[in-house]
């Protein structure tokens, strides 16, 4: 029986990238998917061929006869062939009807009568991705039917391409994020061959910029440990992994990796994510602070003793010094000092680093009886200047919620502050308020004051304006940075309002 043919010129998406496999196995689904439509709309044959899986659906409302199957098969060849060239391996393609294999497949109404064939192919750019074939019985309907998908495929092709687009813009966005992190980051399958790695994971690893890394083994990043990590991850069935690996070489690196499982919507495994960071600052920095910890240890206790030589050969119970002898020794003895005070804010700051680190100290303490404290522990310096120290805070305030010793060191900072940065004659008082939920505590002086671009980088380590009155008195711009680190560790604010030749108001808040 002689056929008629209706063919239709095909679907051609332009623009898109056929080498995106993620993107194609989509677009297949949408074919197939299509296919079924057709196959609801027409009472005929309907068969697909898709080259790149090199399959044949066949879905048919009809019984169909070995004959028909060998003829669609055939017929779908030659088409693949015409439009594909010699790039479609069309040797064996698996064959399903309605989704069966033809095996299963039961054959019977041998003298179907043949109807009429509607084909178009779908292209993406030039490469031909498949054709949709359409065989009825019904004239008309295929009449219809062509002239429905001649108009749809206008809206079928930009369709795509509105899609194409929007994948690739949020697969680049999403690729540049990835790319721009510090972090190395890798994506793998299952089966641990590397689906995506950034710059800085290479960056880290050692691997080539220039290599085609997608699709290739995990392994051949040539970082075992990676692997070892995921096995052992894989074997005790974890989701997320940390560990560190030391990278051989003469200077000691250090990489923290950290795995995780990853799962789609379905909570279906898909792939594994490493996160590569180099951590060998952080311990370079830790094992600095310990070092300066335990030098400033080491230095104290001889200073501690000459010191104590000093005040004997000062107080001339060794022997008698001239006025000169006195004068040189008392300088000394002012460094020293200086020195002692230096080494215990260093210590106290590294103290303080560690214990916020590692642990929440967090205590009830009364801001009266600490200020009651400092005010009696600063008395001395106070009197040397003949500055009062005056304290109003009332001792019904809720209690801080702040260690004893840390509030005590943050009052002690700041009223030895107001005193060291005072002339002599004055005043520094020190007054608490509650507001709801936390108490501010504010520590005046009419002393020098500081000039209002300097009044936030105060706070910093090191920082220091030389405006004290007193040469002597001059510390070493740790006491703020101090005070700021345990206000804001305890969730409160520390700030400053101050006018130069006036004074200053130094500001705290602690939750109650
Ligand atoms: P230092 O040990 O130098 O006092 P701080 O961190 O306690 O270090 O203070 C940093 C700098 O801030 C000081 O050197 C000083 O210039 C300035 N400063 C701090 N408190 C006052 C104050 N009450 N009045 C004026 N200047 C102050």
């Amino acid at each position: 029986m002689v056929l008629e043919k209706l063919s239709v010129e095909g679907i051609r998406v332009a623009e898109i990238n056929s080498e995106e496999p993620d993107f194609l196995g989509l677009l297949t689904e949408c074919f197939v998917q299509a296919r079924e439509s057709l196959l609801h709309m027409s009472s005929g044959t309907v068969a697909t061929l898709l080259y790149f899986e090199n399959k044949i659906q066949i879905g048919t409302r009809q019984r169909l006869s070995r004959d028909d199957v060998e003829f669609i098969i055939a017929r779908l060849n030659s088409l693949a062939a015409a439009f594909s060239g010699s790039r479609a391996d069309l040797s064996e393609p698996a064959v399903h009807i309605n989704g069966d294999s033809t095996e299963d497949y039961v054959y019977d109404n041998e003298n179907r009568n043949r109807g009429q064939e509607v084909t178009f192919p779908l292209y993406l750019q030039e490469r031909p991705l498949g054709v949709i074939y359409i065989e009825s019985l019904d004239m008309e309907r295929n009449l219809r039917l062509g002239k429905f998908i001649r108009e749809f495929k206008t809206d079928f092709s930009s369709g795509i391409t509105t899609l194409w687009n929007y994948y690739r813009r949020q697969k680049e966005q999403f690729q540049s994020l990835i790319s721009a992190t510090i972090e190395g980051v890798i994506f793998c399958t299952m089966a641990l061959d590397i689906q995506f790695v950034n710059r800085s994971a290479l960056r880290l690893l050692g691997g080539s910029v220039r290599t085609q890394w997608t699709g290739r083994p995990l392994s051949e990043l040539n970082s075992p440990f990676l692997t070892e990590f995921l096995e052992e991850g894989i074997a005790g069935g974890l989701n997320q992994i940390s560990r560190v690996a030391e990278l051989p070489g003469n200077r000691v690196k250090l990489l923290g990796v950290h795995i995780e499982l990853l799962k789609d919507s379905n909570f279906q495994e898909i792939g594994w994510m490493l996160v590569v960071r180099d951590i060998t600052p952080n311990w370079h920095n830790e094992r600095l602070q310990n070092a300066l910890t335990t030098a400033s240890h080491e230095i104290t206790t001889p200073l501690s003793s000459i010191s104590g030589v000093l005040d004997l050969l000062l107080k001339q119970e060794i022997g008698g010094l001239n006025d000169k002898q006195k004068r040189c020794l008392e300088i000394i003895q002012d460094d020293i000092d200086r020195l002692r005070r230096l080494l215990s804010e260093t210590l106290d700051l590294a103290r303080l680093q560690q214990s916020i680190r590692f642990e929440d100290r967090r205590k009830e303490t009364s801001l009266a009886l600490v200020a009651d404290k400092v005010a009696n522990l600063l008395e001395p310096l106070a009197q040397d200047k003949n500055i009062e120290i005056e304290l109003e805070i009332s001792k019904a305030l809720p209690n801080l919620k702040l260690d004893r010793d840390r509030l005590q060191q943050v009052l002690f900072n700041l009223v030895e502050n107001g005193l060291k940065y005072s002339r002599p004659n004055g005043k520094v008082k020190v007054a608490g308020r509650l507001d709801v939920d936390y108490v501010e505590t504010t520590v005046a002086d009419g002393g020098v004051g500081i000039p209002e671009a300097k009044q936030k980088r105060i706070f910093e380590r090191f920082q220091q304006l030389q405006n004290s009155p007193d040469h002597h008195a001059q510390g070493h711009g740790l006491g703020l940075s101090i005070a700021r680190e345990i206000v804001q560790d305890a969730g409160g604010k520390i700030w400053v309002e101050s006018e130069v030749g006036k004074g200053s108001v130094f500001h705290f808040t602690i939750p109650v």
